[in-house]
């Protein structure tokens, strides 16, 4: 077995979108990348790609690639996924924190789950996603911006 772990962080932006753990959700304000910016994806991606050993979301999605402007992350995921399967790869669970002041995610987290697990190929129960305030503490707290963890465990 194999264990990963991932960590992403994107600042909020006026007229963007905010997509998190590949649903959008309605709010005031998006979070800027070169993507679509979903810090779900982006950490589990990370947590992925280092239980493997196969490197960083950054080297094989590169920020000044053309390619990914704008990309949705469900699809990095999906190719992540690929590489680690190509290597005979399983994955046994995913477990996520989101880390976020506002909006709330709990009416978001089921959609989620049922989301990525169906890229990855995974029952619902194999992936959980939780949130957390920082109780106005640090840059989430502050509105400024998203972050997130995901650990996973791989067989293989
Ligand atoms: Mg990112």
């Amino acid at each position: 077995m194999r264990i990963g772990f991932g960590y992403d962080v994107h600042c909020f932006a006026e007229s963007r979108d905010l997509w998190l753990g590949g649903i959008k959700i309605p709010h005031s304000k998006g979070l800027l990348g070169h993507s679509d910016a979903d810090v779900v994806i982006h950490a589990i991606c990370d947590a992925l790609l280092g239980a493997a050993a196969l490197g960083d979301i950054g080297t094989h999605f590169p920020d000044t690639d053309p390619r990914y402007k704008g990309i949705d992350s469900k699809k990095l995921l999906a190719e992540t996924w690929s590489l680690l399967a190509a290597k005979g790869f399983t994955i046994q669970n995913i477990d996520s924190t989101i880390a976020v002041q506002v909006p709330k995610i709990a009416p978001y987290i089921e959609m989620m789950r049922n989301t990525l697990s169906g890229l990855l190929n995974i029952n619902t129960d194999q992936i959980s996603i939780k949130a957390t305030t920082t109780e106005r503490l640090g840059f989430e707290g502050r509105e400024e911006g998203i972050s997130a963890y995901a650990v996973v465990l791989l067989d293989g």
